[in-house]
């Protein structure tokens, strides 16, 4: 379970009323049950129920289950598509490691607006999923022009780039990081996009294999290949 509250030896952690109902009446946990926690910042901790109510319980930290670990030095961008593709793609990122997720529009990009609240729930519970200790922000739809712009340069772009027509390819000559991750729209970058992108110093395109894949197939190929290469 993701939480807010701070975790120790003995921590005694108040539940939100949703967790509570969550816990109790969802997964039918009683006094003494054990429950995983972490916060983001003090690893994994194994805690035992000590009051559960309808709406509300406490819970007890008993011992670390596993130290806290820092997030892969990777940063997804990628254009959002149809609303549960979208919800697809920020789940498999956390649960594939990316410490931070950045909704790019750009010229063919399929809406103007995204439901940030909904993607952040779906990446604390990816997460959760994966005995993650850390919860990946979700940020707002920006305009990848203006993001670009005010890049920091020494996180390169790997930039998944269909035209690149050939075999995926191998990443083990990058430099370790850190990294950010580029996927375009169904529709593809524009021909202006493209050359800028081009022209960028900090940008490397790459090639994830001679077919052409779906944008949420993109991403999840594209985070597995940084990971056996360059990842954790
Ligand atoms: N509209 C494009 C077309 O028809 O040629 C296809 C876009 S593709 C559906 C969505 C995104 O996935 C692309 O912008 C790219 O970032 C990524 N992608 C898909 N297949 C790829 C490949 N074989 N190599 C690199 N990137 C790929």
């Amino acid at each position: 379970l993701s939480i807010e509250h701070p975790l120790g030896p003995g921590q005694a952690v108040p539940l939100e009323p949703d967790q509570a109902h969550y816990l109790f009446a969802v997964m039918r946990l009683e006094v003494g049950a054990r429950v995983a926690l972490f916060n983001g910042r003090d690893g994994e901790w194994t805690a035992e129920v000590v009051e559960a109510h309808k709406k509300r319980g406490i819970l007890a930290c008993v011992e670390q289950a596993a130290p806290q670990l820092d997030p892969p030095d990777l940063w997804l961008l990628f254009s959002p598509i149809k609303k549960e593709r979208t919800d697809f793609i920020v789940e498999k990122a956390c649960e594939l490691g990316c410490a931070r997720v950045l909704p790019v529009q750009s010229a063919f990009t399929n809406s103007a607006r995204i439901r940030q609240d909904r993607l952040q729930a779906h990446a604390k519970e990816a997460a959760e999923q994966c005995l993650g200790t850390f919860v990946p922000p979700v940020e707002d739809l920006q305009p990848l022009a203006k993001l670009l712009e005010g890049w920091d340069p020494s996180r390169r772009i790997l930039w998944a780039d269909e035209a690149l027509v050939g075999p995926a390819q191998t990443l083990a000559d990058l430099p370790p990081g850190p990294w950010a991750i580029l996927i375009g729209p169904e529709g593809g970058f524009s021909p202006a996009e493209r050359a800028s992108l081009r022209a960028l110093p900090f940008v490397t395109p790459i090639s994830l294999g001679p077919r052409i894949l779906r944008a949420d197939t993109a991403v999840c190929a594209a985070i597995t290949l940084w990971q056996s290469a360059i990842g954790d």
